[in-house]
């Protein structure tokens, strides 16, 4: 192993190592696994290259882990997942440019009401288009994104009430199992509704 010539002491002395570092965050403690060059002479520590960004994303993911966030892994699935662009996030929560790219990289952990909001939206498609229309957001492929996940909500709200009505219903039954099903749909949609109002008003 090639060793480097040290800024502090000038030694050629400094090589590349593996060390626990201790990331404090409110009250709260976590320890990462470090990359960095250690002079072996005057024990002077720097971060080269690539460690430098690898170390703030190790210490984002650690603050995240001890406050309990999404990682942003999380927030990449759940933005994908109804087809929004970054600025469509960025415009939906109000924050400023590039912060929901910076959040999504792992640069910077989510503010705790962020990612209390982006939880509800991960599980409510309904929610997600309320969000977009209120901040202006267009966005076509969302939008259709969102319909689906509403027809396979309802698709399967509808298998589940004829699978209680046994194999060969007559037609008035159907009919009346397809309006249990819509009706069971809505309810759940309006109950969820009212605790995501209970959690913004808290
Ligand atoms: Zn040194």
């Amino acid at each position: 192993m090639t060793l480097d010539r040290c800024i502090a002491c000038e030694e050629v002395a400094v090589e590349e190592r593996i060390e626990p570092y201790v990331v404090e965050h409110d009250g709260k403690s976590a320890t990462i696994q470090d990359g960095r060059m250690v002079c072996t002479a005057c024990g002077n520590v720097s971060y080269r290259g690539s460690q430098i960004s690898e170390h703030e994303l190790a210490v984002a993911a650690a603050i995240r882990q001890m406050d309990g966030l999404l990682s942003a892994d999380e927030l990449l699935r759940i933005r994908t997942k109804y087809s929004l662009k970054q600025t469509d996030m960025e415009q939906m929560l109000s924050t400023g440019p590039k912060t929901w790219t910076r959040w999504e990289r792992g640069k910077v952990p989510q503010n705790k009401p962020a990612d209390k909001l982006i939880r509800l939206l991960a599980e409510d498609p309904e929610l997600t288009r309320q969000l977009m229309r209120q901040a202006g957001v267009i966005n076509e492929e969302a939008e259709a994104a969102i319909e689906r996940f509403e027809q396979d909500a309802k698709r399967l709200m509808r298998t589940m009430v004829m699978s209680k009505v046994g194999t060969a219903p007559s037609a008035e039954m159907q009919r009346f199992a397809e309006r249990v099903a819509e009706e069971a749909f809505e309810t759940v949609r309006d109950a969820r509704r009212q605790v995501v109002a209970r959690g913004q008003a808290a």
